[in-house]
């Protein structure tokens, strides 16, 4: 049977969410401390350890079959790799920022200036999108410091919070890019292999429907039933048990976190009372 090799950043801010999708998936295997490959046991998958900007150039290379890295080191490294999946977590935006005490009026205060960042490919192609003309100093670290010591009049990073940018004299002026965690596949991958990544994005797929969901119980007086039932949108339609009380009934459905709290507050006021909301392990549509 063939393997599935699957690429995760060996230590940085996309491990240990990375590592928690694979298990979440039920798949296990050992991950001892300084290991740069690891076998799963109950999968055909085995788990490489890389550092996140070479996992592009692997899998465009065929060693490495699937790997997880940002959308932003995706983009940047502009290798031939298809994007399979974007996952949902590791959030964050790629900006610009200028010294805080600087006026901002739009791009166009950029023009000729030095903008420090290690994604020069993703930046050039905005500042050429917008018309701005700017000089893109590439450095591998630290660029939030370039302004400070006078390599740069801006930078062009990665802000989730804004911490950083704050303790650093900077303020955020641009967002360039949202980023998330992306799944990336080699282009040519066997029948076999293709098979196995159809049963991990299978799993992949139950756990996120699954986090986007929430399972819903509540009592019901009988006479409000029907108002209830249309209240709840439900995977197909609710569960309606009795109750040992007479003219009460337990209803059971399954809600989306996006029309959560109008949905619940709905359902109160149309006489729905101990209302239990439960997550969702895994969901299959
Ligand atoms: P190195 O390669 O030196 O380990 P890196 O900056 O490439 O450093 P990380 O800092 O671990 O690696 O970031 C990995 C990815 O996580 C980034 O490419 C980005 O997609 C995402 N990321 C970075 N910073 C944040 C953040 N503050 N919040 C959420 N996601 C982030
Ligand atoms: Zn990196």
């Amino acid at each position: 049977m063939d393997t599935l090799r699957i690429a995760v950043q060996k230590s940085g801010r996309l491990s240990e969410s990375s590592l928690e999708l694979i298990k979440e998936c039920g798949i296990d295997f050992n991950n001892g401390t300084g290991k740069l490959k690891s076998e799963a046991t109950n999968f055909p998958a085995e788990m490489l350890f890389l550092r996140d900007d070479d996992i592009p150039g692997y899998v465009a290379d065929g060693v490495a079959d699937v790997g997880i890295i940002g959308e932003n080191v995706m983009l940047e490294k502009a290798q031939n790799v298809e994007l399979i999946e974007k996952l949902g977590f590791s959030k964050c935006r790629l900006s610009l920022a200028i010294p805080r005490g600087q006026e901002y009026n739009g791009l166009q205060d950029l023009q000729g200036k030095d903008i420090a960042t290690s994604y020069p490919k993703i930046l050039g192609k905005f500042l050429a999108d917008n018309h701005v003309q700017a000089r893109i100093h590439e450095i591998s670290g630290s660029v939030e410091i370039a302004p400070s010591i006078g390599l740069a009049q801006a930078i062009c990073d990665i802000v989730s919070s804004g911490s950083t940018l704050m303790s650093n004299g900077l303020k955020e002026v641009e967002v360039v890019f949202r980023s998330e965690a992306v799944m990336i596949g080699t282009p040519n991958l066997s029948e076999s292999k293709k098979n196995i990544l159809q049963k991990l994005l299978f799993r992949i797929h139950a756990l996120q429907s699954a986090k986007k969901n929430k399972y819903i119980l509540l009592n019901a007086p009988n006479d409000s039933l029907e108002t209830i039932i249309n209240i709840l949108p439900g995977m197909k339609s609710p569960t309606v048990l009795p109750l040992a009380m007479e003219g009460w009934s337990s209803v059971h459905s399954v809600i989306h976190e996006d029309y959560f709290w109008d949905i619940i507050e709905n359902l109160k006021a149309a006489g729905a009372e101990g209302i239990l909301v439960v997550p969702i392990q895994k969901m299959i549509k």
